[in-house]
């Protein structure tokens, strides 16, 4: 990034209450022949479990087709799991019925990745955030709501005339602020924020990072930070989780992760990190990976011993459990 994030203080370690935990979560896609018979299941997320504390960032990284948006889409129980439990604060929230989630809809909610094709392309901004105030009858009138939407848009950097404006009337970055705005409309507690700045140049990139760790602050949030850019999740996660083929490879407190990285998938992200010099580029060691194998048919044993520079004969045939090393968790026979 451009310019350095700055992580909330009085947060992070030793934090406690978790206000959302997923517990072995699993689903799985059918893929079929074009004749409609059942060819197999993509198991795109395979007995993750994670926790969640107020005011913490748990970061989520992975290479794309790793499982991060399928596990979005568990948390916000846009879809259900297939098995394991999504629990807020405390409730299970898996098996709820619609009409019984209505906080739950309320108090978590997500910033996509794209933020052009997320907002609705006919709707202008300002009734497209005050439609959810009006819709949970958080407001006594459409003064208040639109009050209400005025000053979050001052805040995530925007105008109050910017109400009278369509989506397509805005740059890249200023969408992103609109989706951090219309995600904070309802004052949610956590917020799933999806490869939120991939779309983004690095400049603007580090401006609705901080604006995000900013918000954080004031409100209390906690974030689920999914994004393929380890460096930069390393800059403001907690905590990282670290996703393969639908798995999770390693856990653990963000700077001893950085730091000290145990499993081999996540040596590897980090040395493929681009140095800031290019002189030092030559620090980097570690061969580049190849293409990552087909979620269709995943590798036997360790799902990463085709690409591992440090497989042995026991990977290909055993796949690895996660076990607990302290606060870190890591599932490679090596560790
Ligand atoms: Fe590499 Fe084997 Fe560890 Fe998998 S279990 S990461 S293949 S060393």
């Amino acid at each position: 990034m451009a310019q350095e994030a700055r992580v909330p203080c009085g947060v992070g370690e030793g934090m406690s209450t978790p206000i959302l935990e997923g517990k072995g979560l699993k689903k799985g896609y059918p893929i079929k022949t074009p004749m409609g018979r059942l060819k197999g299941i993509v198991k795109a997320v395979d007995g993750v479990s994670f926790s969640l504390s107020e005011s913490e960032i748990l970061g989520v990284v992975g290479e794309s087709g790793c499982g991060k948006s399928t596990l979005a889409r568990l948390i916000l129980r846009l879809e259900r799991p297939d098995g394991g439990c999504i629990l807020f604060k405390g409730r299970d929230i898996t098996m709820c019925k619609e009409r019984e989630m209505r906080e739950f809809r309320r108090r978590v909610q997500i910033v996509f990745q794209d933020p052009f094709s997320s907002l609705n392309p006919r709707m202008k901004v300002g009734t497209m955030l005050m439609e959810p105030l009006l819709v949970h009858r958080l407001v006594p009138s459409k003064r208040v709501a639109r009050d209400r939407v005025a000053s979050l848009l001052e805040r995530v950097g925007l105008s109050t005339q910017d109400m009278e404006r369509y989506p397509h009337q805005f740059s890249g970055g200023e969408r992103q602020r609109i989706g951090i705005a219309r995600a904070l409309v309802l004052d949610p507690q956590v917020v799933v924020a999806d490869e939120p700045t991939s779309s983004l140049d690095v400049f603007v990139q580090a401006q609705v990072v901080n604006l995000m760790l900013g918000l954080m602050e004031e409100r209390r949030l906690s974030y689920v930070f999914i994004s393929h850019n380890l460096s930069l999740v390393g800059q403001i996660a907690h905590r990282i989780m670290v996703l393969y083929l639908g798995r999770v490879m390693e856990a653990g407190p963000a700077h001893q992760l950085m730091e000290e990285p145990l499993h081999p998938y996540t040596q590897v992200l980090l040395d493929s990190i681009p140095a800031p010099d290019p002189k030092e580029a030559h620090l980097h060691r570690l061969p580049p990976l190849g293409d990552v194998p087909s979620p269709i048919n995943p590798p036997p044993g360790c799902p990463f011993h085709p690409r591992c520079p440090q497989a042995q004969e026991v990977c290909r045939r055993e796949a690895p459990s996660l076990c607990s090393l302290g606060d870190r968790e890591v599932a490679c026979h090596l560790v």
